[in-house]
């Protein structure tokens, strides 16, 4: 029953994007839906990918690095993305696994990162996180640091940026900082947006989102 209702809800949110992409006049599946299976074990993944979904988020490298590993030997072509904070001493496992990091935001991670990227011959896309809102506690780089930041991630140490990634403030209307995020990221000339969640995506793809990140709205309120 539950395994029915979680790819009857990726259908759903599949459409509500569909909508959305054409409601911004945007071209159909110009917007990539990363399933956030966070918290999620592999026998609630396992229907999703069934469902002929390819494309996961995780917020922890600990958590899937332990579930996706035997998932993918059953589903070679599904990719994950680390969606969550990523430690520096965690970049070698991070590198091995996902096909995408959203959450660069410091030099030292950057550093991290290039090393396992010479070592180790894969190239997870690389997301730049901006801490849209300028909160104290959240991570991610200010606004206007950023293009600074990628400048240094490209000279410095010869990464190649994909995107910028935002969490806005919880208690704030989204649309002021996807906006912000879209600024920022044509003054840096990066391509990608990594934006929106189950509550805000509709929103997000207004504003030229090109990853959306949801969790919710297909897995199901977690424990
Ligand atoms: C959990 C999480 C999401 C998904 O949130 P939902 O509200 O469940 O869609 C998106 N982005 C990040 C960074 C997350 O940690």
């Amino acid at each position: 029953m539950a395994m029915v209702d979680a790819a009857e809800r990726l259908n759903n949110v599949l459409a509500l994007i569909a909508k959305a992409e054409e409601e911004a006049g945007r071209e159909r599946g110009s917007v990539h839906l990363i399933a956030v299976s966070k918290t999620f074990a592999a026998e609630a993944i396992e229907p999703v990918l069934q469902a002929g979904h390819r494309l996961f988020g995780e917020n922890r490298v600990q958590e899937a690095t332990a579930k996706w590993p035997g998932l993918l030997d059953h589903y070679p072509d599904a990719s994950v993305h680390l969606i969550g904070p990523l430690q520096t001493n965690k970049a070698k496992d991070a590198v091995a696994l996902f096909d995408a990091v959203h959450s660069l935001d410091r030099e030292r991670l950057a550093a991290a990162l290039a090393k396992e990227i010479d070592k180790q011959g894969r190239r997870p896309e690389l997301f730049v996180e901006v801490n849209t809102g300028e909160e104290e506690q959240k991570t991610g780089v200010s606004p206007k640091e950023t293009a600074a930041f990628v400048g240094k991630c490209r000279s410095e140490f010869g990464l190649e940026i994909s995107g910028l990634m935002c969490i806005p403030p919880f208690e704030e209307p989204p649309g002021p900082h996807f906006a912000l995020l879209a600024k920022i990221a044509a003054d840096c000339g990066v391509s990608n947006l990594s934006m929106g969640m189950s509550a805000d995506f509709q929103t997000a793809i207004a504003f030229g989102a090109t990853h959306v990140r949801i969790g919710t709205a297909i897995f199901g309120p977690r424990g």
